[in-house]
């Protein structure tokens, strides 16, 4: 399938959802719909870009003039679906209400727009109704291709190659902002084009899930948590979690993390077609609960990944979404004990016909660093 055609395919879907749930059209400005919908990573900017999909017109992108040749060189440009640019003393929305000859019914907006943008939307044209575009897209968007498995696999492979690494920069007397550092140039150097988010949480700060970094100095016997990832040149995001312990853990420490290790594997082999994400949540939950860590597990087990590091599916209690073949997500259990520490477990899976395809690979044994 030429590239373009790939992207033909995903404003088709987007068309018969229209029909099938009678909305006249689909406003999408720029971030990850966009980019799923016909490749074009265009910068939000005050200027307005939309992509404007309907039931009875051909597709049609609006963007700004500064932005023409941009958006003629990205996928969409190939499709033969027009590109409108507007200039400086234009009105973009007059634009588009003379192309839809007026326009009423219901209308679907990216769920990510900007609420001046809706606001202004709804202002211009009184006859119609807005409604959230993001069911319609993250059910396209939840099932991911076959290409698309291919970029979480690399992106995986990328964030696997870092946290071989972690282990040389994790020493006693360094702070968590020093280690955090290396840890990002590492991400850019294995081949993320961004860093998305490093957490390096050494003892008591462990106990705070999205803690950042800090000025912390690591000490002798610290479990450290670091979860760490990025997006790569394909526009698909790594996300993993490994806990080190930097010389010695307690013995109590230990005994909590092999109850989370057994938890971690066993939320993986809930993973197939047809669980629900409660279920895959609750095998987990379940064995940290029997082992008296169930109240130190305050998040739920995991979250999609693709083109944004969190989006649909979610893995959590009462979420009875029906997992099916193709969803990607984390399972990532953790305890956090408040003044003392915390642990976590994260890889991401891919739901396959024949069960859970795990992408991390490195070892989830807690990794001790010895003390020098
Ligand atoms: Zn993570
Ligand atoms: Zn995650």
């Amino acid at each position: 399938m030429s590239g373009s055609q790939y992207f033909v395919n995903r404003i088709n879907r987007v068309v018969e959802q229209l029909q099938e749930s009678a909305l006249s059209a689909m406003f999408i400005t720029p971030g990850s719909d966009l980019s799923y919908l016909i490749g074009y990573h265009a910068v939000p900017l005050e200027r307005l870009t939309m992509l404007v999909v309907t039931q009875n017109h051909e597709p049609f992108l609006i963007v700004p003039r500064l932005e023409r040749s941009a958006a003629l060189a990205s996928p969409f440009g190939a499709t033969g679906w027009e590109v409108i640019s507007w200039g400086e003393s234009d009105d973009p929305y007059a634009i588009i209400g003379d192309r839809l000859n007026g326009l009423s019914g219901t209308i679907a907006l990216d769920g990510h727009m900007w609420a001046d943008r809706v606001l202004t939307i709804q202002g211009r044209f009184p006859d119609i109704d807005c409604v959230s575009a993001a069911p319609i897209i993250n059910a396209i968007r939840v099932i991911k291709s076959l290409d698309e498995l291919d970029h979480l696999r690399e992106a995986a492979a990328a964030i696997d190659r870092v946290h071989a690494q972690v282990p040389r920069f994790l020493r006693a007397g360094r702070t968590e902002r020093e280690v955090g550092r290396d840890i990002a140039d590492l991400i850019l150097a294995e081949g993320h084009s961004s860093v998305d988010f490093v957490i390096v949480a050494a003892g008591p700060n462990g106990a705070s899930p999205h803690h950042e970094v800090s000025d912390r100095v690591i000490q002798d016997g610290d479990p450290v948590v670091v979860d760490i990832g990025g997006t790569m040149p394909s526009g698909y995001c790594s996300d993993c979690t490994r806990t080190y312990s930097v010389g010695e853990p307690s013995p109590e420490f230990l005994d909590s993390y092999e109850v989370l290790q057994r938890a971690q594997v066993l939320s993986t082999q809930a993973v197939r077609d047809g669980a629900r994400s409660h279920d895959i949540d609750a095998a987990g939950r379940n064995e940290l609960t029997e082992h008296g860590l169930g109240e130190f597990f305050i998040h739920r087990t995991g979250h999609g990944i693709g083109l944004d590091t969190h989006e649909e599916p979610y893995i959590g209690p009462d979420n009875p979404t029906v997992i099916s073949s193709g969803m990607v997500f984390s399972i990532e259990p953790g305890f956090y004990i408040e003044g003392r520490y915390g642990a976590r477990i994260e890889d991401i899976v891919i739901c396959t016909p024949e069960g859970p395809e795990t992408l991390n690979k490195q070892t989830r044994d807690l990794v001790v660093i010895p003390s020098s």
